[in-house]
C-alpha cells in the first residue's frame, strides 16, 4: 500500500538491498543506497517516525569461493569485507539506524524460525534430485561449485545462472555437462533428498499483492510478467557448511536468497534490542515497509520474499523501489576488466557529497546512470561549483561584507511562492521515487537566488541613498532565505555541505534536525553571518585525464 508521506501515520521501514561482502565496495553498488538515504533524511524532516536498516549479505558459494582462493575462513572474509562496508558508508553519510550481518545469531535464529513455520504450513517438502558431485573432491557442487552448459540455451553457464546466454536462474541439478570448479574434473550427478518451497501455490496471492504493491513500475512489471509466465518451485537447501542450518538437517544449508531478506527482520529485531521499537510493528503489524533495491534482485523481492513472508505468517512490503544499474563510461561496470570505480579510491580524492549529488542528479531513479569522470567534473564544476557554491560564496560574503549580519529588510513575497513551490515538487518527487526531480528542483531555486541577486545589483543600491539602501537590504535577505530554504532541500543531497552553509548563515541548531517547514520560517534580522569558505572546488582537467587513463579504452 502506497506510503502516505505527506502526513505521518504508520511508522516506516526502509531498507536498502544488502552488499553481498566478497569484495570492496565499488560505485555501482551506490545506486541504491544515496537516493534510499535521501528518501529516509526527507521523511525525517517531515516527522515520520522512519527506521532506516541493512546489513552484510554473508552466505552463498561465491563467499566460500573467495574465501577458499584468498586461503582463509568465510567467517574472516564475511569479517573483514563488512567492516569495509560499514566505514564506507559512514564516510557517505548514509544514516542507517543499524547495519547488520547475515551471519548473525539473530538472523540465524529467525531463518530456522520462518523455514520450520513455512514446514509447519505446507509449504516446504522433500524430494530427491539428482546433483552434481565430484568424486574426486568427494563432494556435492552447489551453484558455483559447478560448470557447465546452460539446458535452457546451451551456452556455457554457472551452476545457479546462465550468465553468458540467456541470463536465467538455474535450480541445482539443472545444468548439463558439470564440472568441478575446484578441481576441473568431470562431475557425476546423485540422487539426494533437498528440500523445496512451494512457490507456484502463491500465484493468486502474488498477483494481488503486486496489484497493491507502491514503488517503481520497473519492479511491478517484470514481476508480473513472471508470475504470468512461470512460478517454479524452489529447492531452497544446499550442500555446504557455511550458511544456517536447515532445521534438523546437519549436511544442508538454506539457500542464501532464503536467510539474506530474512536479515531486514533480524535487523529490525536487533535494533528493537537497542532502542524504543518493536519490530513487530512492522513484520506482524502495519508499519510500512520499503524496500530499495537494484533492479538484478526484483525476482527476489517482489516473487520469492513476499510469497515466503505469507507462507510464514508475516506482514509483506508496501513498497520496492528498483534503481536502474550503473555503467562506466557507457561500458558494463566489470572488476574483471578493470572498468570500476572503487568508492574508497573517489573518496580519496572527493568529498563524498559531491558522489551524492552525481548519482541523484544524473538521471531518472529508474533509468541507467553512466559514471564518466569527464561528466563527473561538468556536474562539479558547471553546477555546484558555478549556480550553488557561486551563489553561498557570494551572497553571503556579500552580506557579511557590508552588514556582518542578516540585515533588515522585507523578504520578497516572490520568493516565499518559490519555496513553497519547491517543498511541493519535493514531495512529489518522493512520492514518485524520482529523486532527480527533488534535486533539481532545489538546484532551480539556488539558480533563481543568483538571478535575483545579479539583476538587482545590490552593490549599487547600498551605496545609494536611503530608499535603494532599503531595497538593497530587502535583496540580500530575501536572497539569504533562498539559501537557508535551499540548505534545507538539499541536506538530505548533501548532508555535510549543508551543514557548512547553516553555519555561515549563523543559524542555530543542526541543518540535519530541520523541518521541511523551517525553509519558510523568515530568517532572523541581526543574526550574525560568518564569512565563508569555497565548498565546491573545481575538478582541474589533469585531474581528469589522470583518472579517465586508469580505465579501459
Ligand atoms: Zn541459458
Ligand atoms: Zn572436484
Amino acid at each position: 500500500m502506497k506510503p502516505n508521506i505527506r502526513t505521518p501515520e504508520r511508522p516506516m521501514l526502509v531498507t536498502c538491498g544488502l552488499p553481498y561482502v566478497n569484495g570492496e565496495c565499488h560505485i555501482g553498488h551506490l545506486r541504491t543506497y544515496v537516493p534510499a538515504d535521501v528518501y529516509v533524511r526527507v521523511l525525517r524532516k517531515l516527522g515520520h517516525d522512519v527506521t532506516f536498516i541493512c546489513g552484510s549479505d554473508t552466505h552463498g558459494t561465491p563467499i566460500v569461493l573467495s574465501a577458499e582462493a584468498r586461503g582463509v575462513s568465510p567467517k574472516r572474509l564475511v569479517e573483514e569485507y563488512h567492516k569495509h562496508f560499514k566505514e564506507i558508508f559512514e564516510q557517505l553519510d548514509i544514516s542507517f539506524d543499524h547495519y547488520g550481518s547475515t551471519d548473525a545469531e539473530t538472523n540465524h535464529k529467525r531463518t530456522q524460525e520462518i523455514v520450520k513455520a513455512l514446514i509447519k504450513n505446507g509449504y516446504v517438502y522433500p524430494r530427491s534430485i539428482k546433483l552434481a558431485f565430484c568424486s574426486r573432491c568427494d563432494r556435492f557442487l552447489p551453484d558455483r561449485y559447478v560448470e557447465g552448459v546452460c539446458p535452457y540455451c546451451g551456452a556455457a553457464a554457472r551452476g545457479d545462472e546462465c550468465d553468458q546466454g540467456c541470463g536465467r536462474h538455474l535450480e541445482p541439478g539443472e545444468i548439463k555437462e558439470p564440472v568441478c570448479k575446484v578441481c576441473g574434473s568431470k562431475a557425476e550427478f546423485r540422487e539426494q533428498e533437498h528440500f523445496f518451497f512451494k512457490l507456484s501455490a502463491f500465484k493468486d496471492f502474488l498477483m494481488g499483492f503486486l496489484e497493491t504493491l507502491d514503488g517503481t513500475d520497473n519492479a511491478r512489471n517484470y514481476a508480473r510478467e513472471w508470475v504470468r509466465r512461470e512460478l517454479r518451485d524452489w529447492c531452497i537447501t544446499r550442500n555446504l557448511d557455511w550458511g544456517v542450518k536447515f532445521p534438523g538437517r546437519d549436511d544442508l544449508v538454506v539457500y542464501v536468497w532464503v536467510d539474506a531478506p530474512i536479515g531486514y527482520i533480524s535487523f529490525t529485531e536487533e535494533l528493537s534490542a537497542m532502542r524504543n521499537l518493536d519490530w513487530r510493528a512492522f513484520w506482524k503489524g502495519d508499519g510500512a515497509i520499503i524496500h530499495f533495491i537494484g533492479a538484478d534482485i526484483i525476482y527476489h523481492h517482489c516473487i520469492f520474499w513476499p510469497a515466503m513472508l505469507k507462507g510464514a505468517g508475516y506482514s509483506t512490503p508496501d513498497a520496492v523501489v528498483a534503481s536502474g544499474m550503473v555503467t562506466i563510461n557507457g561500458k558494463p561496470l566489470s572488476k574483471t576488466r578493470g572498468n570500476v570505480v572503487w568508492t574508497k579510491e573517489f573518496l580519496e580524492k572527493f568529498d563524498a557529497d559531491t558522489l551524492r549529488y552525481y548519482l541523484v542528479a544524473y538521471t531518472s531513479h529508474t533509468k541507467e546512470l553512466d559514471f564518466s569522470w569527464r561528466v563527473f567534473q561538468e556536474r562539479v564544476n558547471n553546477e555546484l561549483a558555478a549556480i550553488l557554491g557561486n551563489l553561498i560564496h557570494r551572497v553571503i560574503s556579500f552580506a557579511y561584507r557590508n552588514f556582518g549580519a542578516v540585515p533588515d529588510g522585507e523578504i520578497s513575497e516572490d520568493v516565499f511562492t518559490a519555496i513553497k513551490n519547491t517543498k511541493e515538487a519535493i514531495l512529489e518527487a518522493l512520492e514518485e521515487y524520482e529523486f532527480k526531480k527533488l534535486v533539481d528542483s532545489a538546484m532551480n531555486l539556488a539558480g533563481l537566488g543568483n538571478t535575483i541577486f545579479q539583476q538587482s545589483e545590490p552593490w549599487h543600491l547600498v551605496k545609494s541613498g536611503d530608499e535603494d539602501v532599503r531595497k538593497g537590504k530587502s535583496v540580500v535577505r530575501s536572497v539569504l532565505q533562498i539559501i537557508k530554504a535551499t540548505a534545507i532541500f538539499l541536506e538530505p543531497v548533501m548532508p555535510s555541505k549543508m551543514e557548512k552553509v547553516w553555519e555561515f548563515l549563523g543559524m542555530e541548531g543542526d541543518v540535519h534536525a530541520a523541518p521541511l517547514d523551517e525553509a519558510l520560517v523568515e530568517i532572523k534580522i541581526g543574526q550574525k553571518l560568518k564569512k565563508p569558505k569555497i565548498l565546491f572546488p573545481k575538478v582541474g582537467d589533469d585531474v581528469v585525464a589522470t583518472l579517465e587513463s586508469k580505465l579501459p579504452r
